[in-house]
């Protein structure tokens, strides 16, 4: 059962404006459902229009901000609970203790480093909490091509595809966050997708 999600996204205001919208998708849907957002504690780019979306459908939120990042104004005050800690690692490491899911929305290297640290842990046998990439307009796929890459040359084995799914938009992220807590299916037994295919 899903009752917490923690959503690793971009802290840019110039992301596209599609990726914006399906912040609000995802932000509302997750209220709808009464699932709880998680995530970096910014009011700014994508995290704070999935925070709001969350917060104006009723929603709860609870944001995890190091205390540098609340120095430079980008606290979000307008949520359920802000945590301030004092180190990236402790906020980190609460961002994945408390989630019951992961998903991962389009973002710069903050948001990568999130994506792959969750990865490499799912991968070390750490948790087996379900990670779901969301390729807005095929923003992943040249990663996913890398990880390909990565693959082909030895450096990873072939069931790394099993440790994430990929969604091509919102929608789709809140229908598999359904099936994951019907069936309690963490790791997906299903063929992954492959790059641009969504
Ligand atoms: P980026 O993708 O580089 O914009 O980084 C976004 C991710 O890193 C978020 O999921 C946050 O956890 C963290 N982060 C980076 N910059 C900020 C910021 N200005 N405010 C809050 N969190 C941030």
């Amino acid at each position: 059962m899903i009752r917490s999600v923690t959503v690793y996204c971009s802290s840019s205001a110039k992301a596209p404006p599609d990726c914006f919208d399906e912040a609000t998708i995802l932000g509302n849907g997750l209220a709808e459902r009464e699932i709880g957002l998680v995530y970096g504690g910014g009011h700014v780019g994508l995290m704070g229009r999935t925070a709001d979306a969350v917060m104006q459908a009723g929603g709860t939120v609870r944001g995890i901000i190091p205390r540098f990042l609340e120095e430079r104004e980008v606290a979000h005050y307008g949520i359920t609970e802000l945590h301030v800690v004092e180190t990236m690692h402790e906020r980190k490491m609460m961002l994945t203790e408390w989630a019951d899911a992961f998903v991962i929305l389009p973002g710069g290297f903050g948001t990568l480093d999130e994506f792959m640290e969750i990865l490499t842990w799912k991968h070390l046998g750490h948790h087996r909490k379900p990670i779901i990439l969301l390729n807005t307009n095929g923003f992943w796929d040249k990663l996913l091509l890398f990880f390909e890459q990565i693959a082909s040359e030895g450096m990873v084995g072939g069931e790394y595809k099993r440790f994430y799914q990929i969604c091509r938009t919102a929608e789709e992220v809140l229908d598999l966050i359904d099936e994951i807590s019907n069936t309690g299916n963490a790791i997906s037994e299903k063929e992954p997708h492959g790059p641009g295919t969504g």
